[in-house]
């Protein structure tokens, strides 16, 4: 055994460092904090283990990177992907510190245990099974940035378009079951700008809420007729959502609404496509703004998640599906699985720990899912990288 192996800490020791570096990522800057001090720990893991290792800073966010560690040649091979910030927490509701690795009950606590920091930690143990020279085909862990409030890990990577293989596995919380569907996300504004005025004749302004109601319709037949023409029972929610989340407009009942918006999201299911269902909104509603002589804009809140669907075919599906001994399912949480699709991998999410646990006070990982894990990802590395032909 070389020096450098000994750096190597256990599952325990890593999970316990990986936890206690704070990596909340928020879109409210009071909480957004550096992903450098995880990623330095898993560049030091990963070069312990004689991976080429690469940080890639994100352009425009400074204090944010995203990281490829690379053993083996090939232009197959498998990706194991994470990310390595968390939602903020509330210390004063925990049990125990959100940043201390706490055992109790045959569970580990701490703020990203199974969302997903933990993830890395039994990656590092399954790797120690193999050497380089076992390798047919790459093996590849992938370490993004600011999954829990933007993506712009994932989607820098896509654009960059420098990770190249043929299967990746993202290790969000499944308990251990493989998943190759999930729906996408768009969150969009629809602001209305009329004129206000004096209530007593209305003629004097351009009440916005009374066009916003007309939006509130439509947005509801297109809602309906998404229901009628999509569906897909493998989703616990079979047909796609549109949710009228919030809506503020005007100051007074005698003044005529000069200002109106509605901020609403859309889960698409696999085979739809958010630029779509964004352009159909855009036609539907720009005659309605016409009609009530209102300033029409629809603002985009986030660049969204696309649905996500890799066949039941995929030797990756199929493995797994093996290995786990479950049919693989569908989810209803977005993942960065997309984002690996749209650079060619087939891609499962594939992990540790229950969602159920995720961004909840008292997050944890169950002891008993660990070993199992770790196993899997041996198979998973056997099956796609050292076999692999
Ligand atoms: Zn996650």
């Amino acid at each position: 055994m070389s020096t450098s192996v000994k750096k190597l800490p256990s599952i325990v020791e890593s999970m316990s460092t990986l936890i206690s570096q704070n990596s909340i990522s928020s879109v409210l800057p009071q909480y957004d904090r550096s992903n450098m001090d995880v990623i330095h720990s898993l560049a030091e893991w990963f070069e312990a283990l004689g991976f080429e290792v690469d940080v890639l800073p994100i352009a425009g966010e400074p204090g944010k990177a995203n990281l490829l560690a690379t053993m083996g040649k090939g232009d197959g091979g498998l990706v194991l992907s994470g990310h390595t910030d968390t939602v903020p927490c509330n210390p004063e509701k925990w049990t125990s510190d959100p940043f201390t690795l706490t055992e109790r009950d045959g569970k580990y606590y701490g703020l990203g245990t199974c969302d997903m920091k933990g993830f890395f930690s039994l990656v590092i143990e399954a790797v120690q099974a193999f050497k380089a020279g076992d390798f047919k085909q790459p093996l590849m862990v992938l370490a993004t940035a600011d999954e829990e409030s933007s993506m712009t890990g994932a989607r820098a990577l896509a654009e960059q378009g420098k990770v190249k293989g043929r299967y990746a596995v993202v290790g969000e919380p499944t308990s251990l079951r493989p998943i190759r569907m999930h729906k996408g996300i768009i969150m969009e504004t629809v602001r209305l700008t009329g004129k206000a005025g004096h209530s007593s004749n209305p003629d004097l302004g351009i009440n916005s809420i009374d066009a916003m109601h007309d939006v509130i319709g439509e947005l509801r037949n297109l809602r309906g007729e998404l229901q009628r023409n999509y569906s897909n029972a493998h989703f616990a929610v079979s047909v796609p959502t549109l949710n009228l989340g919030c809506i503020h407009g005007g100051d007074n009942p005698n003044r005529i609404c000069g200002s109106c918006e509605l901020a609403f999201d859309l889960r698409a299911l696999p085979g739809m496509s958010n630029d779509d269902l964004r352009e159909q909104i855009r036609q539907r509603l720009n005659p309605i703004a016409e009609q009530n002589k209102v300033e029409f804009e629809l603002e985009t809140l986030f660049p969204g998640v696309e649905p996500f669907e890799t066949a039941k075919t995929s030797a990756l599906v199929e493995a797994a599906e093996r290995l786990t001994g479950y049919q693989s399912e569908a989810v209803a949480f977005a993942t960065e699985a997309p984002f690996l699709q749209a650079l060619g991998f087939e891609t499962i999410v594939l992990g540790p720990g229950s969602i159920d646990q995720a961004h909840q006070v008292d997050e944890f990982i169950a002891i008993d899912q660990i070993e199992p894990c770790v196993e899997l990802l041996r198979s998973l590395i056997q099956r796609f990288c050292v076999d692999a032909s």
